[in-house]
């Protein structure tokens, strides 16, 4: 279990306080859900004791439960792309320059789209700065693979968290989808 939370990127880290651990047993799994019979991976960090404990009571910690939750089942929405890629391309650093690409471009508009808010982002600006980060980060990105992470996450698909609209100046921006929150 622990090396499923380490692929899908999780630091070994306290995910609440950040604490690095000095042993495994300082390493607890939590359950995002409060839901202890559910072990799905996506519903599973790694907690120090402390935070642990204090989770049960603390409200905020519990908000930001249901957030890392979202994004791990957000994550495995993405997978079934990469799934895609891999099918399309015979260079395993191919496929890694995507899988890269794809988590950088989720990263990007979770953090500036954040859930519960009414942020929006110009879709060209959103396109513009992800390629020059994918291509700092990886050596490779261009404006159509970003463009196609972009339409896959905005897609008519329940599951896909943003949309695209056009603004009332003519531009297309990006949001969280309306009955999303
Ligand atoms: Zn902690």
């Amino acid at each position: 279990m622990t090396d499923i939370i380490l692929a899908r990127g999780d630091a070994y880290r306290c995910f609440y306080c950040h604490y690095e651990f000095k042993n495994v047993e300082e390493c607890w799994l939590e359950h995002l859900n409060d839901d202890r019979t559910d072990n799905n991976p996506d519903n599973l960090v790694f907690t120090c004791r402390k935070c642990n404990s204090k989770k049960q009571h603390d409200e905020s910690m519990k908000v930001q439960a249901r957030e890392k939750l979202r994004v791990n089942q957000l994550m495995n929405y993405v997978r079934d792309w990469k799934e895609l890629q891999k099918l399309q391309t015979h260079s395993t650093e191919q496929i890694d320059i995507n899988e890269s690409n794809c988590n950088t471009t989720v990263q990007w508009l979770e953090e500036r789209l954040p859930l519960g808010t009414s942020n929006t982002v110009l879709l060209k600006e959103a396109v513009d700065t992800i390629t020059f980060e994918c291509k700092d980060k990886t050596g490779h990105g261009s404006q159509q693979s970003i463009r196609n992470y972009i339409d896959y996450l905005t897609s008519s698909a329940p599951k896909a968290p943003f949309e695209i609209f056009k603004g009332e100046d003519g531009k297309r921006y990006i949001r969280r989808k309306q009955h999303d929150n």
